[in-house]
């Protein structure tokens, strides 16, 4: 059994596909842990990551959004009292811009910038028309330690570049059985449509339904 106080990295996911790819990339999954708060609701897989002890955990099935997440990070910290860096990693959509073009699949870290500290709250702000988003609040930024880190992971990309297509294919391998679902898919079927573009909900092949016309 685990020892819930080794663990310093609590890692919450919102679905059921962000928890399985999670779970997968655990360089070693340990022993459900020794004890738990009373009060616990969570379900958590243990594990490790490089030298960190990494605790995951999810959102109860068919619920979403930010108290269900406040409450799950809550519980998290009761049983796991020495965790000191929670994040929130997720499935984002596709955010193209003229500046970046971000695609499903891309990778996106926000960092501090220009008066923001990295963290926005979605729904903490208001769209006017013809306007950009307004934040009307601001969180705190992430710890000095998670900033710091930021800055030699981009140190490093800048040096060596990524290596998260082996880092993928090595966990594809090892678990044949998520290929299917969790494998990059073709390059031939990214294709971006326009927003205006409502697909079809029964899987029907969007080359047919929605045209390949690379004008829409
Ligand atoms: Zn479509």
């Amino acid at each position: 059994m685990s020892d819930p106080k080794s663990y310093t990295v609590g890692w919450i996911c919102a679905i059921t596909t962000e928890y399985v790819a999670a779970r997968a990339f655990l360089d070693e999954e340990h022993e459900a842990p020794a004890y738990l708060s009373p009060q616990n609701k969570n379900d958590y897989t243990l594990g490790r990551i490089g030298k960190h002890n990494v605790v995951i955990s999810v959102l109860p099935l068919g619920e979403y959004g930010l108290t269900s997440a406040a409450r799950v990070a809550e519980d998290l910290l009761h049983s796991f009292t020495n965790v000191r860096i929670g994040l929130m990693v997720g499935i984002g959509g596709g955010a193209p811009s003229q500046k970046h073009d971000i695609r499903l699949g891309d990778i996106v870290v926000s960092i501090p910038f220009d008066g923001h500290g990295g963290v926005i709250q979605y729904d903490f702000g208001k769209t006017l028309q013809y306007q950009s988003f307004q934040p009307t609040g601001f969180l705190d930024q992430p710890p000095t330690i998670l900033r710091a880190a930021v800055i030699g992971i981009k140190a490093q990309y800048e040096m060596e570049g990524h290596n998260i297509e082996e880092a993928t294919d090595e966990v594809l391998s090892k678990r044949p059985r998520l290929r299917n679902k969790y494998q990059r898919p073709d390059q031939e079927s990214d294709r971006l449509y326009q927003s205006y573009i409502v697909h079809p909900f029964n899987g029907t092949d969007c080359n047919i339904v929605c045209g390949s016309d690379p004008a829409i």
